[in-house]
């Protein structure tokens, strides 16, 4: 096995050990593609939403949040092209132990690559999940395999009710469901999923400006999960290649361990194709009326994230060996805003009750500034240290006898700071802790 594949399973050993992630409904026998976050999991994600919406959103005047419905419609998905060929992959089956495929990732149709029967024929297979909306089961419905839908319907809604000047954004951030041929590797290809997503409206004559533009700020968005310009790659999409709606697509990809680059996520010019087909199908215009001059259907540029991805990236990109104090010691180097917790605080030693109590008194301090931090007194310190380096935590606080003034008088009210990464300890005045570690 390469060093690379060894990283991936240490990662995902890492995640189950630590509750980052769990196979789904495990104790069943788990249900393909599909995951649990545990709470450090969460952490992570919920801190990657977090900053996305920060950044796309909040930060800027042309962005409009929306968290549209999962349900939607079945006329959506026919309007968009999801019901037809155009949302399908093919699959192959094997003829003797009936091994599936996705005929466009294997190399050749020879032989199945199990058990080295022939291949049947290559079928297309729907990648929606569909299911039934009330009691008669008449009404059709799917789980939504992409947010972006959910935005185009909300477009006249939003200019509506919003006002946006062109050009404008929508996004959102939900789950989306595709029932994958083969889930594999980890949260890269999975049958459920979460996404964050823009729907970015231009007008057609604007749109090659703004797709600088905006690339230039999914770059940023990668150097602020904090993954390195060589681990990225930008795949610009052929032109034979490319959907037939789409006149520029760039799938930004990442060097996954083990795997290689692989897509994280797609960034799109898809013309007015969308809002078009909607307003075909729908009736209603989805139109944009500029100060001067007729009301026209704009042209959208699409960033798409996977979570999942992002989630495997940044986990990547932190995962780090080295050796301290003798010992091989593996940590997570997450940047401090994405860390599941953000300091963790114990007392030197557990059975001491003024160590204990000034020390919840820190945490109690610490906790209430920033919400997401650890109290961990199990073990001796080197333990703690070690724990916590090894779920990300950027540092430790100790409270110890000094803190309490019991030797030197002078470090009376000062605590350890510990350092995640090059494991140095400095002395802080508990006064000064919260500014510190901001
Ligand atoms: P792929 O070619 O890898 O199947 P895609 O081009 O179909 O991906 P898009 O439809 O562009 O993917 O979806 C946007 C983003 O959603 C992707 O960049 C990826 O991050 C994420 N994504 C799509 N499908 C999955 C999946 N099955 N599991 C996890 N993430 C996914």
């Amino acid at each position: 096995m390469s060093e690379k594949d060894n990283k991936m399973e240490k990662i995902v050993s890492l995640c189950k050990r630590r509750g980052f992630v769990f196979q789904g409904s495990e104790i069943y026998g788990g249900l393909k593609g599909t995951w649990d976050l545990g709470p450090l999991g969460v952490a992570l994600n919920n801190n990657i939403k977090r900053e996305w919406w920060n950044m796309f959103v909040e930060q800027r005047e042309d962005m409009y949040g929306l968290d549209a419905a999962i349900l939607m419609n079945e006329k959506v998905w026919e309007a968009s092209g999801h019901t037809g060929a155009g949302f399908s992959d093919p699959v192959v089956e094997c003829k003797k132990e009936g091994h599936r495929f996705r005929a466009d990732h294997l190399e050749n149709l020879d032989s199945c690559p199990t058990c080295g029967s022939i291949f049947g024929e290559v079928k297309n297979f729907n990648l929606m999940f569909e299911t039934q909306v009330g009691p008669e089961g008449d009404v059709k419905s799917y789980l939504r395999p992409e947010t972006a839908q959910g935005i185009f319907v909300n477009f006249k809604n939003i200019v509506d009710s919003m006002s946006p000047k062109l050009p404008f954004g929508i996004a959102q951030i939900g789950k989306a469901f595709r029932n994958e041929i083969a889930p594999r590797e980890f949260l890269f290809r999975v049958r459920e999923f979460e996404q964050m997503e823009i729907e970015y409206f231009v007008s057609e004559a604007e749109w090659k400006e703004e797709f600088e533009k905006l690339r230039l700020e999914i770059q940023k968005w990668h150097a602020h999960l904090g993954l390195s310009e060589e681990n990225i790659r930008e795949y610009e999409v052929p032109e034979n290649d490319l959907a037939h709606y789409s006149k520029r697509t760039i799938d930004f990809e990442y060097n996954y361990p083990g795997k290689g680059f692989d897509e994280l996520a797609g960034f799109a010019y898809r013309t007015d194709h969308d809002l078009k087909s909607h307003e075909e199908a729908s009736g209603v215009k989805m139109r944009y009326t500029p100060a001067e001059g007729a009301p026209f259907i704009p042209h959208v540029l699409e960033p798409s994230f996977g979570l999942g991805r992002v989630m495997t990236a940044v986990l990547v990109e932190a995962y780090t060996e080295d050796e301290m104090n003798g010992e091989v010691r593996s940590y997570l180097k997450l940047p401090a805003h994405l860390a599941p917790y953000r300091v963790a605080v114990s007392p030197l030693l557990k059975n001491k009750p003024q160590l204990v109590e000034k020390a919840r008194e820190v945490f109690g301090m610490l906790k209430k500034e920033f919400g997401n931090v650890a109290w961990d007194d199990n073990g001796n310190v080197g333990k703690r240290y070690r724990r916590q380096d090894e779920i990300g935590t950027p540092y430790c606080v100790v409270i110890d006898f000094d803190t309490l003034g019991e030797e030197q008088a002078e470090l009376k009210d000062t605590v350890t700071v510990r350092h995640r990464d090059t494991g140095e300890q400095e002395r802080i005045a508990i006064a000064e802790l919260k500014e510190y570690i901001k």
